[in-house]
């Protein structure tokens, strides 16, 4: 299984602790991460393996939709910063959306993320 895993710039401090909190059971899950590009380098600050797209403003979240619609990713943690603006919101509601097309679990925030790992 490979889980997406984007933030924007506010939460990914909170991405890095929440997937070291999650360490234990990535890894039982042999779970593969995936990331757009500047959230992956700090997963991987972090100490975790990751695979990296492009950034997200780049075309990170359309690389990572594509991957959705072919089926090679089928769980996404995109924490999102609803305090701040996007250039390209226009992709990150095109990822969401991506996600709903395919059914593909979609967690916005580290609450609806832990939840989704317990239930594995
Ligand atoms: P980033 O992209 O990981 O390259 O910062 C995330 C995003 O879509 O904002």
């Amino acid at each position: 299984m490979k889980i997406a895993i984007i933030a924007h710039d506010g939460k990914k401090a909170e991405m890095v602790r929440f997937l070291s909190n999650a360490h234990e059971i990535l890894k039982q899950e042999g779970i593969k991460l995936i990331a757009t590009g500047t959230t992956g380098s700090h997963v991987v600050a972090g100490g975790l393996e990751v695979e990296r797209v492009a950034s997200g403003p780049m075309g990170g979240d359309a690389q990572i939709a594509a991957q959705i619609t072919e089926g090679k990713i089928h769980m996404v943690f995109f924490f999102r910063d609803p305090l701040d603006k996007h250039p390209h919101e226009p992709d990150v509601l095109m990822l969401m959306r991506i996600c709903d097309v395919h059914n593909v679990p979609l967690a916005t925030n580290p609450a609806t993320a832990e939840l989704i790992l317990k239930g594995l």
